[in-house]
């Protein structure tokens, strides 16, 4: 018998991610709320790039992905030479765990952050620290509080998934200001599209050292089952994080429908005005019937039942009748359900078969 084979100190202690589900046993007509996906699915222009690749499947693709850069620092105004793109924003947080982060060394996450920032930082060999959120909203007095001359790196999605709420520029850049020196502030701009005027912290970058961003296709570009995400900052962190990218990381189809997705702006414009409206309409129809939600900023709104027990028998109705949303015991909200904002039938569908459960109970 040779010695156990072992796997690296706190991998063990990851527990497997668990997606969005996607199917009911027996139930055709499904209605999927749980992934922060794009109701209206990618632009015309992203699946026609993506067709077109069928042509390129024997080719290698590009490893410097130059013309999705380009693009990205085109249409947001940013220095492609500062753009990194990965397998989605997952892999960027990955790297950024994998280059800056070892034994010993702390990462901070909040209270009700994104769970990949834990699990990135385990699989690192690092410690995660979460600090409290105020009112479910990030809280820069706990994230100072929480710093210590371990601390690595300090994690916030604004706005943040799953509570949907954020916090002004103002905030985060006296966040950035008064960390500890070493300390790498990353925003995680998954849903900055959703944002009016808000430039997910770019002037923030412009202006400092320490701050990166990352940022996705997967949420208002509808291309999530592309895996393409990207991340944006000082040139030294993107030469460090450039060294631990596979050459390939991104195949051709992927370059190409992301390239074309970035392009179309109207098709951005027009999602994001139509998530606003039926958003407020769900929020308000919800509120009536004695479900209350913070005010969301993304794309899915955080409702509040009274208990977990509630929270519950509500997602267990739901599903008997089709709808998939998520329940998000593991943010530390179990009295909660994540409702994916969809088209306006879906909204209403939502709306209708929550009103029938709290008539029923
Ligand atoms: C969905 C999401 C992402 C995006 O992940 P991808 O790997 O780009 O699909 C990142 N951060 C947060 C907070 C998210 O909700």
């Amino acid at each position: 018998m040779g010695s156990a084979i072992l796997p690296q100190p706190g991998i063990m202690d990851i527990d497997l991610y668990e997606g969005g589900a996607s199917h009911v046993d027996g139930i055709a007509n499904v209605l999927k709320l749980s992934s922060n996906e794009n109701p209206l699915g990618p632009s015309e222009p992203a699946m026609e790039a993506f067709r077109r690749e069928a042509f390129n499947l024997h080719r290698y693709p590009s490893t410097d992905h130059a013309a999705l850069r380009a693009a990205i620092g085109e249409m947001h105004r940013l220095d492609p030479d500062r753009v990194i793109c990965g397998v989605g924003s997952d892999e960027i947080i990955s790297f950024l765990c994998q280059a800056f982060v070892g034994p010993g060394d702390q990462v901070i996450h909040t209270e009700h952050g994104f769970a990949l920032y834990r699990i990135s930082t385990l699989a690192a060999g690092g410690t995660p620290v979460e600090v409290p959120e105020r009112e479910r909203t990030t809280d820069i007095d706990a994230i100072l509080a929480g710093c210590t001359d371990k601390t690595r790196m300090v994690f916030i999605a604004n706005p943040n998934n799953p509570t949907g709420t954020m916090i002004g520029l103002a905030e985060i850049g006296y966040l950035a200001d008064n960390l500890p020196d070493g300390v790498l502030l990353v925003l995680d701009g998954a849903y900055a599209e959703y944002v009016e005027d808000y430039d997910a912290g770019r002037a923030l970058i412009e202006a400092r050292n320490n701050v990166f961003m990352t940022r996705t296709f997967s949420k208002m570009y509808g291309l999530g089952g592309m895996r393409v995400g990207w991340g944006y900052g000082p040139k030294p962190i993107i030469d460090v994080l450039n060294r631990i990218r596979g050459p390939f990381n991104l195949s051709n189809a992927a370059l190409a429908a992301a390239e074309a997705a970035v392009r179309d702006t109207d098709y951005v414009a027009k999602c994001r005005a139509e998530n606003t409206r039926c958003r407020a309409w769900l929020a308000e129809a919800l509120a009536e019937i004695g479900v209350p939600s913070d005010t969301s900023t993304a794309n899915f709104i955080l409702a509040r039942f009274s208990t977990t027990d509630e929270a519950n028998a509500c997602d267990d109705y739901l599903k008997s009748q089709g709808i998939l949303v998520r329940r998000v015991g593991g943010y530390n909200l179990p009295h909660c359900l994540r409702i994916t904002v969809g088209d306006e039938a879906s909204c209403r569908r939502v709306a209708h078969a929550i009103r029938q459960f709290k008539e029923r109970a």
